[in-house]
């Protein structure tokens, strides 16, 4: 069978390599935004992870008429009302600075208790169809804000980002593993329902 194509309107090369690993039983080709050329940048400022995840899916789709999948994913802590959100990627403001970003995390929430610093990543993925509507998946992984970074793996809040269950951060997990708890992974098993639903399978 000739394989599919699904591409993915991102240019974070680490996300579209986990991506690609978690459909990777799909006869679906995955290709990154920048493997088919320069695109205008799509601006983020919607007030959901659904409006981003739509509107970048839809202006790449407009481009190009193909299949696109668009996640947006942030951290959610309790404590801060749901802050950073949709606002993680610039939290410590501009430009993009993971370490700036978590930073400012540590020291928002300062000593607070273990118990009162719960957070979650969350994730939403569109897909724009041609000729069709938007479909969307989410996925959500609960962890606790660590006092302090720790491990090497991953990107963005993964140091601070604590799992009970695993008994490390997201930075100290291997990305096996992470790959198998993740808000990614979850939004992605519902994308692949989608998927195997429109006969991608
Ligand atoms: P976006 O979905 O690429 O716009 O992600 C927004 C921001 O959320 C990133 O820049 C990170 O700060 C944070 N983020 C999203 N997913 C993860 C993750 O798996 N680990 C750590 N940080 C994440």
């Amino acid at each position: 069978m000739v394989s599919k194509r699904l591409v993915v309107a991102s240019n974070n090369l680490y996300k579209i390599e986990e991506i690609r690993e978690l459909v990777s039983d799909l006869d679906l080709e995955i290709i990154g935004l920048g493997e088919l050329g320069d695109f205008p940048e799509v601006v983020e400022d919607g007030e959901t992870f659904h409006d981003n995840a739509r509107k970048k899916a839809v202006e790449i789709a407009n481009h190009i008429g193909e299949l696109v999948l668009a996640d947006d994913s942030g951290l959610e802590v309790d404590a801060l009302g749901g802050k950073p959100g949709v606002h993680s990627a610039r939290y410590a403001g501009e430009p993009c600075d993971d370490g700036r970003n978590n930073k400012r995390l540590l020291e928002e929430l300062g000593q607070l208790e273990m118990e009162k610093r719960g957070a979650q990543f969350r994730c939403v993925m569109a897909l724009a169809i041609p000729n069709d509507e938007v479909k969307f998946s989410e996925g959500i992984c609960r962890g606790v804000i660590a006092y302090e970074p720790k491990g090497a793996q991953g990107f963005g809040y993964d140091p601070l980002f604590f799992v009970p269950e695993y008994n490390g951060t997201f930075a100290e997990l291997t990305r096996e593993t992470k790959n198998k708890i993740s808000h990614r992974f979850l939004a992605m098993q519902g994308m692949v329902k989608i998927l195997k639903d429109l006969g991608l399978n």
